[in-house]
């Protein structure tokens, strides 16, 4: 048991929210997950605070990993940081995020120097998305759609192997595509968001919406959630479970509303997984075998027919695990160096004088 592995390298990843910051390594190989820990982030005590709270988890699991495998503090080779966005990846900062009451901060530089390794910084749900891609549910697909729904909706797309970031890193904003134009209110401002129906509080308060006014104050529900007022995401599927018709409705109803927004996914980018993760997938067949239906209702059949819809694999831990694979792919993009991309734009060049 005791054999370490000649040359094992370790990478630690942080998943930064606004409630929490999990933490844990792996080895390079995506073998294991490793010293997986979660804290609260306390973000009203300020950015400062917040850094000092995740290196000393860093060199914490850093210790455990190391007492664990026998590894040296010398394997280490880095730290991948997901964090709410938007971001700018370039200059490592969190450009702004409500949550964390941020602006403009500069977490890479700030980790990276408190910890003295390399780091890296992605949107946190671009890293869950690639890390269900690497070791998750989402294993073996080519082009992934990834959804993490819990207090939003958070998205992430694999094209042809990498990461998509667009223009200026906003790409893979899965919440807040319009499904209602006139619809209700979302936090971003616009109107019809799919988070603003189908993330976890979104299905609480459709679910109450839902009992008021019912004549039957008893159902399962209400019951369930010691009333209606406390409803959560979570209260639903379980009341949903055990026959509530109220909360078996709502359950359908989110399953064709995220169908819709997915359907739309599926046609514009016609991929061979989707993968939902978060809270909701507490929902299970409930919810995903009417979402299924709905999206071969909608999307063009070959594009349905290429594309598996899974819930994620890695719950918990996907933001942990993407934010390892996103330091990864990010070193060997740097490995692979300039040149290959100096060719890359000198190709596409070429393509636009013919
Ligand atoms: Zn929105």
């Amino acid at each position: 048991m005791l054999n370490t592995k000649q040359n094992q390298r370790y990478i630690v990843g942080v998943d930064l929210g606004g409630t929490n910051i999990v933490c844990g390594a792996m080895p390079e190989d995506g073998s294991r997950q490793i010293a997986i820990q979660s804290q609260p982030t306390f973000a009203e005590q300020g950015a400062d605070s917040v850094v000092d709270r995740i290196a000393r988890a860093v060199e914490d699991v850093i210790a455990l990993t190391m007492a664990e495998t026998g590894a040296t503090r010398s394997d280490f080779v880095g730290v991948g940081i997901g964090a709410p966005g938007p971001l700018d990846r370039e200059r490592g900062l969190v450009v702004t995020a409500p949550n964390l009451g941020w602006k403009d901060f500069p977490l890479r530089a700030h980790l990276a120097d408190r910890v003295g390794l390399p780091a890296t910084l992605d949107n946190d749900a671009n890293c869950a998305t690639l890390g269900e891609w690497w070791v998750g549910a989402a294993r073996g697909g080519r082009h992934v759609v990834g959804l993490t729904i819990g207090t939003g909706i958070g998205g992430g797309l694999i094209l042809d192997g990498q990461l998509y970031h667009g223009a200026s890193d906003v790409a893979g904003e899965i919440g807040h595509t319009t499904i209602d134009s006139t619809g209700r209110r979302c936090k971003c401002g616009n109107y019809g968001c799919l988070e603003a129906y189908c993330s976890g509080p979104a299905i609480a308060e459709r679910a109450r919406e839902a009992l008021f006014g019912t004549e039957d104050g008893v159902s399962i529900l209400g019951q369930l959630a010691g009333g209606p007022e406390r409803i959560t995401a979570q209260t639903v599927y379980e009341a949903a479970q055990q026959g509530d018709p109220i909360a078996r409705d709502v359950v359908r109803e989110t399953a064709r509303l995220l169908g819709a927004g997915i359907a739309n996914l599926v046609n514009v980018f016609n991929p061979d997984v989707v993968v939902v993760a978060g809270g909701v997938t507490q929902a299970g067949d409930a919810l995903f075998e009417p979402l299924r239906a709905e999206v071969r209702r909608r999307a063009f059949k070959p594009a349905v027919d290429a594309c598996r819809i899974v819930p994620g694999a890695l719950p918990g831990t996907a933001g942990v695990v993407g934010a390892v694979a996103t330091f990864k792919a990010q070193m060997e993009r740097q490995r692979r160096g300039t040149r290959d991309e100096g060719r890359g734009v000198a190709t596409e060049g070429a393509g636009l004088a013919r």
